[in-house]
């Protein structure tokens, strides 16, 4: 499963790096168009599994921790979530003031791949995603309404606090009050991350109204 997921990513990313090279941008944008409706059923799949950003965090993240770069601080600046609102406002003004006014693509998404990188070397993903991405923000008030999306079963969850570990946006957290693994479906990127470290595996991709009903 594991090793599919990457091939997903890296055929994506090969995608993405040959629409940039031909200009094609609005071929990608469409995609993230489409993702976002998709969001509503499957939840955050774009970032999971699509978006570039995600599939070259990884590898970098890996590298921070081992030159013990990584912190575990986030910037307080950030803490209110508007930046991936003005970012993504920001973002969609330029592109158009570049197209209009001086007749030329800008590169945008190629931009925030650098920061991304840039951010990743130093922060937990966490950061990036939660606090930073323009292109998440929207994903994240679609994903909410996910019909089918991650979920622990908290009946044979035992606290165990491994997939929270595991989990690149903080979306899975146990709470303190009945030691059982929560996920915010906002914030989760149907990365299947938590569920390949569960012991237990009682963390299944699943139809969220099934889930509710069995659950009462
Ligand atoms: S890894 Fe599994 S058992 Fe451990 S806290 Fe998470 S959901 Fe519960
Ligand atoms: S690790 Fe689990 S909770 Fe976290 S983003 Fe991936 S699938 Fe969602």
């Amino acid at each position: 499963m594991k090793h599919v997921i990457s091939l997903v990513r890296i055929l994506f990313l090969v995608l993405f790096i040959f629409l940039l090279s031909k200009g094609k941008m609005m071929f990608w944008f469409a995609i993230y168009g489409i993702s976002l409706i998709a969001a509503i059923f499957f939840g955050r799949v774009y970032c999971g599994y699509a978006c570039p950003m995600n599939t070259l965090m990884i590898p970098t993240e890996w590298l921070s921790k081992k030159m013990k770069l990584q912190t575990k601080e986030s910037p307080k600046w950030l803490q209110s979530g508007k930046l991936p609102w003005i970012a993504l406002v920001g973002s969609i003004v330029v592109m158009l003031f570049a197209k209009r006014v001086l007749h030329k693509d800008i590169p945008i998404l190629l931009f925030w791949l650098f920061a991304s990188i840039l951010l990743t070397l130093r922060y937990k993903p966490a950061v990036f995603h939660n606090l930073i991405c323009p292109f998440g923000a929207p994903q994240k008030v679609f994903g909410k309404f996910a019909r089918f999306s991650t979920k622990v079963n908290k009946q044979t969850c035992i606290g165990c606090k491994l997939c929270e570990k595991a989990c690149p946006t903080e979306a899975i957290l146990v709470k303190s009050e009945n030691k059982k693994a929560d996920i915010e479906t906002s914030l989760c990127l149907q990365c299947t991350s938590c569920q390949q470290v569960c012991p237990k595996d009682c963390i299944n991709y699943s139809n969220k109204e099934i889930s509710l009903m069995c659950e009462s």
